[in-house]
């Protein structure tokens, strides 16, 4: 089943968002999720269920289909690598696979940018400082606070959930925009990047967190259409057919560095080579 589910070809506008949580508790089920936080299946469905119900419906990008589909990304980056399957712990994949699920929960739509401009009140509560996705971490946190039948981090030993909460705010925190160059700088420098140590490991997180939460240029062009509108209809860009240096020059670097550091991630890029031409 999964082997279906993991493509790259996978077409998150042909289901409804009722399907596509049934989806997400079958990929769960891939990488044992819910073994690892130690509960039972009626918990990990609320779960998914309340956090589907909080993403607006009202938005056309940041809505539940994105965070659908960057979950979808990163599940199936984690699942073609066996380097990466292999060195990451049960824990720091719990907390990879959820940060992809609830990295825009709540998403007002729109950008930061936008919030500053307007003074609002999220502005207001975070200082100015990456706004948004401040909101969606503690948002998360603080749905599972208020509803003990979707806090899936109840069962697990205080130290695991210490250090899952840490991934998860460090992991959204970096999808700012804002920062997304000097996150690759940072990855590109380290020239002996290892498995081993966590602070490595996290680092690759972030890279194919990145490279998910703009997975659509990954996808099939009939989709990436699709996506492409919805951005521009959001955000109030002009919608282009050229959108050929946005990729060249922010999405390829990305993808480059993410096949270097893991190359089993190529086979999941043959349609964005196949679409745009370029080398990985
Ligand atoms: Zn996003």
């Amino acid at each position: 089943m999964t082997n279906n589910l993991l493509k790259i070809t996978f077409n998150v506008f042909e289901y409804s968002v009722e399907q596509l949580g049934e989806i997400i508790y079958q990929i769960f089920e891939t990488f044992q999720v819910c073994e690892t936080l130690k509960i039972n299946k009626e918990k990990g469905k609320k779960f998914i269920q309340e956090i589907r119900k909080q993403y607006l419906t009202t938005i056309p990008y940041h809505n539940f289909y994105h965070a659908f589909e960057v979950f979808h990304s990163l599940s199936t980056f984690l699942y073609t690598s066996d380097q990466l399957k292999n060195n990451y712990t049960s824990e720091e994949k719990v907390a990879l696979l959820i940060a992809a699920l609830c990295h825009d929960l709540k998403h007002p739509g729109g950008s930061n940018q936008k919030e500053i401009e307007k003074g609002s009140d999220l502005a207001l509560i975070y200082n100015d400082q990456s706004v948004i996705e401040n909101y969606s971490i503690s948002q998360t946190f603080l749905l599972m606070k208020s509803n003990e039948e979707a806090n899936i981090f109840s069962e697990i030993e205080k130290e695991k959930q210490k250090k899952i909460r840490k991934w998860m705010i460090q992991l959204i925190l970096a999808t700012d925009p804002e920062f997304h160059r000097e996150q690759l700088q940072k990855i590109r420098k380290n020239k002996s990047l290892s498995f081993e140590h966590e602070s490595h490991r996290l680092q690759v997180g972030i890279l194919i967190l990145m490279s998910s939460d703009l997975g659509y240029f990954t996808r099939t062009m009939e989709i990436q259409a699709k996506w492409m509108k919805n951005v521009c209809e959001e955000l109030g860009f002009e919608y282009s057919e050229n959108n050929k240096s946005f990729v060249k020059n922010k999405i390829l670097p990305m993808y480059q560095l993410l096949v270097k550091t893991v190359p089993e991630t190529k086979p999941c890029f043959k349609l964005f080579q196949q679409n745009f031409k370029f080398k990985l």
